[in-house]
Order: structure tokens, then sequence, then C-alpha cells
């Protein structure tokens, strides 16, 4: 009983002294002159890690052969069931890919691809500002991954080359 009176007599006495709004008013006010956090995107970003897995892309060699040689570890790795493969032989017995689809509403962005790809030849860029207008632009083709990695290779590389030590 005499808990209970006690209980309520320091409740009323915290009413009365507007202990919690003082409170709240002295973490507003802490706040108000601190250091501001709040960026202003998207005229200003905040950095990236190497290893950010945005946009696929494909890369080349310097001499301008494709990177990937069909082994299609990647579609096999893809939790997602993403990727879809087709696969061609030339005539110097080499493989390639005849068709390298990246179904973009399907992708969790977990980089597993990425990962298990024996050449670097699948990545994930820094691009993450993209969006789509019309039916089936979700599906990143083969030579729309090989566009966005010869845009990007500069930056791709750099990432590597940042990241290769923790490899
Ligand atoms: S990032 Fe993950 S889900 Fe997306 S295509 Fe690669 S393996 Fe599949
Ligand atoms: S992208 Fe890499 S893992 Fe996928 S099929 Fe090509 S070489 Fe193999």
């Amino acid at each position: 009983m005499g808990g209970v009176i006690m209980r309520l007599l320091k409740h009323y006495i915290k009413s009365f002294l507007f202990l919690e709004l003082i409170k709240g008013a002295m973490i507003t006010g802490r706040y108000l002159f601190a250091k501001k956090i709040t960026v202003q995107y998207p005229e200003e970003k905040t950095p990236m890690s190497p290893r950010f897995r945005g946009l696929h892309a494909q890369r080349r060699y310097a001499n301008g052969e494709e990177r990937c040689i069909a082994c299609k570890l990647c579609e096999a790795v893809c939790p997602a069931l993403a990727i879809t493969i087709d696969v061609t032989e030339r005539d110097d017995g080499t493989r390639r890919t005849s068709r390298y689809d990246i179904d973009l509403f399907k992708c969790i962005y977990c980089g597993f691809c990425e990962e298990a790809c024996p050449v670097d030849a699948i990545v994930e860029t820094h691009i993450f500002e993209y969006h789509f207008e019309n039916r089936g632009e979700n599906i990143m083709t083969k030579d729309k991954l090989l566009a966005v990695g010869d845009k990007y290779e500069e930056q791709i590389a750099a990432c590597k080359a940042a990241d290769a030590k923790y490899r």
C-alpha cells in the first residue's frame, strides 16, 4: 500500500514540475546546436563502399574482348533465378553467351553472381539511380550490360583494386 502511494506521489510531483517536458526540450536544444548530419540529396551524396551492389555490368578486357566465358556459374548461384544464359561455341572452340539476361525485378542484389564469376565479368556497379518507364526495361540484356561496363570500366576497375586486398 505504502509503495503504491509513493509511486503516485512521485508521478504527481513529476507532472507538476514538467520534468518530462524539460527533458524533451533539453534533447531538442542539444540537437539544435549539434553538427548537422543531414545530406542534401541529390546534390550531396554519402560515401560509398567499393563493395556497393548497384546496377549490373559486364566487363571487357583491355583488347575489347568480353570477359564472360559462359561458364554459367552466376546463373547457377543466383538465389533469385534472375539470370538466364544461352551459350554458343565459337569457331576457335571458346564459349561465349548468345544470351545473357538479368531480370532486375527478380534480382535481390545479393552480389553472389559477382562473387562466383571466375573472370570478374559480371559486376555490380555504384549506379543506384535508375528507373524503368516501359514494360520489359527491367531485363538487362547482354548489350545493355556491356554498354554499362564500357561506360563505367574506370570506376569498376578502381573499386576492384580497392577491394582486392580483402578478397
Ligand atoms: S545480385 Fe544476386 S539476385 Fe541479383 S543477379 Fe546476382 S546473384 Fe542473382
Ligand atoms: S558472367 Fe562470369 S560466372 Fe557468369 S557465365 Fe560469365 S564467366 Fe561465368
